[in-house]
C-alpha cells in the first residue's frame, strides 16, 4: 500500500508482531509519521494507545481484543492484511566509481524506494540518506578505525532484513559483479529464497582509464581487454598468457604489487618498453595519471606516492592519453620526464 497523504507529525500506533509490521512500519515513517509500536497484546496499555491519532493492526493484531477497545473511540483504526509471502527484496546497486553522476537511473530509484542500505567505502555517491529518504543506512565497509563488517554477517543482515518484508538495497563502488563479490550476494539472497535484481554500474576498470583519455580498445591498437586483480601476485602461466593475448591489460587492487605485478608482465614476454599508467583516485578532485613504461612505472608510482584506488592499465593504448603525449614531447627536448598529471 503507498501511503500519499502528508501524514508530517502524525502519531501513529502500529501493533503487530514485528516480524510482520516491519515494513508497515517504515512505510507510514516515511510519510512523516511518528510511530510508536504495540508488538504484542500486552503492550497495549492504554498509554501506549494514549497520544495515537491513527491506529494501525497488522495481520493477526486485528484478532487482539485488548487492541481494538483500547484504540475505540480515540481515533481511526485502519488494518493490514497479513501479507501472503515476504514481500521483501534486495537490489544489488552499483554505483559506478564516484560521484552521484556516473550512477545510473534505476539504481537512483532503486535507492529511492530502499528501507535498509547497506553501503561500503567505494560506493562514495554522497548523502545516502538524502536519496533513500527514511531508509536505514548500515555502512558495511572498512574506512580507518572501523572494521569492515564479514561478509558472511553482510549477506546475512542483507538476507534477515528482506525476510522480514523490507526492500534491501546493497549500493557497491562500480558494478557490483566486478570484484565486488555481487555474485555470492546474489547467492545468498536466491538461497534464502529472497528476489534479487542487480543494477549494473560503471566498472572503474573501464571508466578510470577512460577519464584518463586511456580507451581500453582502440582501432588498430588493441582489440581486447582483460581485467585482471592485482590483489595477489601474477602468476607465470598467467603472466605468459595476459603477455600472449597482445591486448590491453587492467589491473585492478594492485596497488601494493605494482613491482611484482609489471615484473612478473615482463617475464611473461612483454617488452619493458610496453606503455602502462596508473590512474589514481578517478573522478575526484585529486585524480592524477602517472604514465610510463612497464619498465619504469613501479620507480614513477612510488616517487609520486601513488596509493590505492588506482586502476593500472599496460598496453599500447596508453599512447592515446594526453599524458602520454606530454611524456613524449618532453623527452624529444631532453627534459626530465614529467609524467604525473
Ligand atoms: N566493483 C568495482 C571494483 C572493486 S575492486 C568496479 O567495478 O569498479 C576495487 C578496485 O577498483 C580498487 O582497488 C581500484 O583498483 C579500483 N577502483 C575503484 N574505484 C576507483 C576509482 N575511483 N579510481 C581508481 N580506481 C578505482
Amino acid at each position: 500500500m503507498l501511503i500519499e497523504t502528508d501524514l508530517t507529525g502524525l502519531p501513529v500506533l502500529v501493533v503487530g508482531p514485528p516480524r510482520l509490521t516491519a515494513a508497515t512500519v517504515r512505510r507510514y515513517e516515511r510519510a512523516g509519521a511518528v510511530v510508536s509500536v504495540a508488538a504484542s497484546p500486552c503492550d497495549m496499555t492504554t498509554e501506549a494507545s494514549e497520544g495515537a491519532r491513527l491506529g494501525v493492526l497488522v495481520g493477526p493484531a486485528v484478532t487482539w481484543a485488548g487492541a481494538r477497545t483500547a484504540l475505540a473511540g480515540r481515533c481511526p483504526v485502519v488494518t493490514e492484511p497479513v501479507p501472503d509471502a515476504p514481500r521483501g527484496r534486495v537490489v544489488l546497486v552499483g554505483a559506478g566509481p564516484g560521484g552521484l553522476e556516473l550512477m545510473t537511473l534505476a539504481g537512483i530509484r532503486a535507492l529511492a524506494e530502499a528501507d535498509v542500505v547497506l553501503t561500503d567505502r567505494l560506493a562514495e555517491v554522497g548523502d545516502i540518506a538524502a536519496l533513500a529518504p527514511g531508509a536505514e543506512v548500515v555502512d558495511v565497509g572498512k574506512r580507518p578505525g572501523h572494521h569492515a563488517v564479514p561478509q558472511d554477517e553482510i549477506e546475512r543482515l542483507m538476507v534477515d532484513r528482506a525476510l522480514a518484508g523490507l526492500t534491501v538495497v546493497r549500493l557497491k563502488g562500480g558494478d557490483p559483479y566486478v570484484f565486488g563479490r555481487g555474485g555470492e550476494e546474489v547467492a545468498a539472497a536466491v538461497g534464502a529464497g529472497v528476489p534479487v535484481t542487480v543494477v549494473p554500474g560503471v566498472s572503474s576498470a573501464v571508466g578510470v582509464p577512460g577519464s584518463a583519455g586511456i580507451p581500453v580498445t582502440h582501432r588498430g591498437v588493441s582489440h581486447l581487454f582483460t581485467v585482471v586483480s592485482g590483489h595477489v601476485p601474477l602468476e607465470p602461466h598467467r603472466a605468459e598468457a595476459l603477455a600472449g593475448l597482445g591486448g590491453t591489460v587492467v589491473l585492478l587492487m594492485g596497488m601494493h604489487n605494482l613491482l611484482p605485478l609489471t615484473t612478473a608482465l615482463v617475464r611473461g614476454g612483454l617488452s619493458r618498453d610496453t606503455p602502462a599508467a596508473v590512474v589514481e583516485r578517478g573522478f575526484t578532485p585529486d585524480q592524477r595519471s602517472i604514465v610510463g613504461t612497464l619498465g619504469t612505472l613501479p620507480d614513477l608510482a612510488a616517487r609520486a606516492g601513488a596509493a590505492s584506488p588506482s586502476v593500472i592499465v599496460v598496453g599500447e593504448v596508453v599512447r592515446q592519453s594526453a599524458v602520454w603525449a606530454r611524456r613524449v614531447g618532453a623527452e624529444a627536448v631532453g627534459r626530465a620526464l614529467d609524467v604525473v598529471a
